[in-house]
């Protein structure tokens, strides 16, 4: 049986021509929603580390980040995603789940970028820090020991916001307790452990950890 022809009431192209969503063609409900959504997206971007801010946290800037970003940003229910972008806008492909139908259209979305500071970049610049391990003894070892450990703790994340040179050693100041804790867990190290209380923190106490590695001269 042949179907036969009908005409978008809207803009009048035929079903031969174009796939309807309902009762009008698909290019007319997609402007429809193209209406409803913001021309730009507002991305909040790290003024130091230049990562952007999505769902998960502050990350690098990829289609996918951006992707996340942007639907945050337009607050959008469309499934996006981004065909390319550069410093100030995106092509983002758009899917839309109607009622009659799934819509697919493409929009450019022009990028606003605000400047902010990531936590970790905050932490950074402030100092901050949760652990410090103090290498004492044979130099050699000290420092074999340190390069390894700043080796560990900055593939996992965390960063060292300073270290002190001494004469029979350094103090090594790390962002991450925990972080620090499993190097000494892993490399089979047990230094000596102490807390100093440095604050409360939702109504628990906070500490910050020292972990002491005495090297025997060789
Ligand atoms: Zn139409
Ligand atoms: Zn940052």
């Amino acid at each position: 049986m042949m179907q036969m022809t009908r005409y978008c009431p809207t803009c009048n192209r035929s079903s031969n021509d174009v796939k309807f969503i309902g009762e009008f063609c698909e290019v007319c409900v997609a402007d429809k929603i193209m209406k409803t959504l913001r021309d730009y997206a507002v991305v909040e971007s790290c003024k130091s580390c230049k990562r952007i801010r999505t769902s998960e946290g502050y990350m690098p800037v990829s289609k996918n980040s951006l992707k996340d970003a942007i639907r945050h940003s337009l607050g959008t229910k469309c499934n996006i995603s981004v065909i390319s972008f550069d410093e100030s806008s995106a092509a983002v492909r758009f899917s839309c789940q109607e009622e009659m139908g799934m819509v697919e259209f493409e929009k450019k979305i022009r990028i606003e970028t605000k400047r902010t500071m990531c936590m970790d970049c905050y932490r950074r610049t402030s100092g901050y820090y949760e652990a410090v391990v103090q290498l004492r003894g044979d130099n050699g070892k000290a420092d074999m020991i340190m390069k390894k450990l700043i080796n560990f703790i900055e593939v996992r994340g965390a960063f060292v916001s300073r270290i002190d040179e001494l004469s029979n050693g350094y103090n090594i100041y790390i962002s991450d307790k925990k972080i620090t804790a499993s190097f000494f867990q892993l490399n089979k190290l047990k230094p000596k452990r102490s807390f100093t209380l440095y604050g409360v923190k939702r109504g628990n106490k906070v500490y910050r950890n020292a972990y002491l590695l005495r090297f025997d001269q060789s």
